[in-house]
């Protein structure tokens, strides 16, 4: 069975370029590949990917519809799109449901490019339908490399929201929360979160991240690049090298991810 990389990025080919530029600078990071599907693609075959998982961010309200429409023309059996809803979308919930209508896995948001704070209870509503409908919430965690270091989305309010719903599939990338590893270890490894994994290996010591993998429920990591922010092959060899015992890389990097997206019953094909 071939990989599933689940946390990637591209953009439609007339906005990469402006895109992927604008947030080179913001961030102050170098982006791999041209930020299209195409490149994305490319990087796939070139790594051994057989699937990506691909999070969109509306950061106004008024891009839902163009980002769904655009999820819906790059769905195929290999890019698993998760179209995004703003905080401050007026109509939110019908936009959830118009998403899980289309056969979406579930949606991504980012507390930093769409300026909320995760324990929000205006979100509560979200949780609730998004628990209900049993669709993903895949969230951005811990600071960003490019925002100051305000606590928005931190393993501290990932844990209070996971135990207040326990049915909401919520995956936090990063390991539980970027530069907030201490918390996370503290707070959110060997409890029933989906940690996606993408910069663990940029940003901690070999040795500390195969700790806590090996610490966390083995069905709840999930292989993730972050790409084209990293390299996928790259990411995928940096996980290798830790040398996890080969059942749990297995699982880290295709299995967890097929019997979840499977569980959920959408359309992702394989
Ligand atoms: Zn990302």
């Amino acid at each position: 069975m071939g990989h599933i990389d689940f946390h990637t990025h591209a953009f439609p080919d007339a906005l990469a370029l402006r895109a992927i530029s604008s947030l080179e600078v913001s961030g102050n990071i170098r982006a791999y590949g041209e930020g299209t599907i195409q490149s994305l693609l490319a990087s796939m075959d070139a790594a051994g990917i057989e699937q990506s998982v691909l999070c969109s961010i509306a950061t106004r309200p008024g891009q839902f519809a163009d980002i769904l429409q655009w999820s819906l023309a790059i769905r195929s059996d290999r890019i698993i799109p998760l179209p995004s809803v703003h905080p401050q979308d007026e109509q939110l919930l019908e936009h959830v449901q118009l998403v899980h209508a289309q056969g979406f896995a579930g949606i991504k948001m980012h507390s930093y490019y769409q300026n909320y704070f995760l324990d929000d209870p205006a979100l509560f509503p979200l949780y609730d339908i998004l628990g209900e409908l049993g669709m993903l919430l895949v969230i951005h965690a811990g600071y960003d490399i490019a925002f100051p270091r305000e606590r928005r989305a931190d393993p501290a309010r990932i844990d209070w929201i996971t135990r207040r719903w326990p049915k909401l599939k919520l995956i936090a990338t990063h390991v539980g929360g970027w530069e907030e590893w201490d918390e996370v270890e503290r707070l959110l490894i060997g409890r029933p979160v989906y940690l996606e994994l993408s910069f663990g290996a940029d940003f901690m010591p070999a040795e500390r991240l195969k700790r806590l993998l090996l610490a966390h429920p083995q069905e709840y990591l999930l292989f993730g690049s972050d790409s084209p922010w990293t390299d996928q092959k790259k990411s995928l060899e940096a996980l290798r090298n830790l040398d996890l015992p080969q059942n749990l890389f297995e699982r880290i990097t295709s299995g967890n991810a097929r019997r979840l997206l499977r569980s959920l019953g959408r359309h992702c094909q394989s």
